[in-house]
């Protein structure tokens, strides 16, 4: 399968996305990405590019989870959310319409939130198996993207692969083989997960 993939970044991540555009060019997979430019003009024109021109032909949208990706940024002094381009971004792609189908949504934690997202592990106290703590929540993240990583739990309250859709993986292991978590990302779409995927009337503080 070749891939076309979207990326969906905060202005202070800019050093990232181009390591990984080139990284991904370097591979032979196309990449679509805003420049910074276009994000300071008018927001609903430039959305209605995104979802016309350059994510209507990606197979997967990639989400980098830097310092300044997460719901708690809160809003700017006008009272408009500082996250309006990255909810729109991944609403668009988790939106699924005729001659756009929904993306896979592949998360890849920057080296300065590993700390953050990876929080040791627990004895479950009803199951007995141990639990990784993943902090993929408004601390980390925008709401399309964890209540699509957190969808369906077990019986006892974990989230094993099957009931996860977003797609999650380290800076550092996707350069070593991003095509690995891409195709993982773009196959959860044919899994029964995707009958789950949510984005519409998801609630963000202020207006964006
Ligand atoms: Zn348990």
């Amino acid at each position: 399968m070749s891939h076309r993939v979207f990326i969906s970044f905060k202005k202070e991540d800019l050093s990232y996305k181009n390591k990984i555009v080139a990284k991904l060019e370097e591979k032979g997979i196309q990449v679509n990405h805003l420049d910074e430019e276009i994000r300071s003009e008018d927001i609903d024109y430039v959305m209605q590019q995104i979802r016309d021109k350059w994510q209507g032909s990606t197979t997967v949208t990639i989400f980098l989870i830097g310092t300044h990706s997460s719901e708690n940024e809160g809003l700017d002094y006008y009272g408009r959310n500082h996250q309006s381009f990255i909810i729109r971004e991944l609403r668009s792609a988790l939106s699924d319409r005729e001659g756009n189908p929904r993306d896979g949504i592949l998360g890849v934690i920057l080296p300065e939130m590993e700390q953050k997202v990876f929080g040791g592990s627990y004895i479950c106290k009803h199951c007995q198996q141990t639990i990784s703590i993943v902090r993929i929540d408004d601390s980390t993240v925008i709401r399309e993207f964890s209540k699509n990583y957190y969808l369906r739990s077990d019986d006892c309250g974990h989230f094993e692969e099957d009931g996860r859709f977003c797609v999650l993986c380290r800076y550092n292991e996707f350069m070593q083989d991003p095509e690995k978590f891409i195709n993982q990302a773009y196959e959860k779409l044919g899994k029964p997960i995707a009958k789950y995927v949510t984005y519409k009337g998801i609630k963000h503080e202020g207006d964006y």
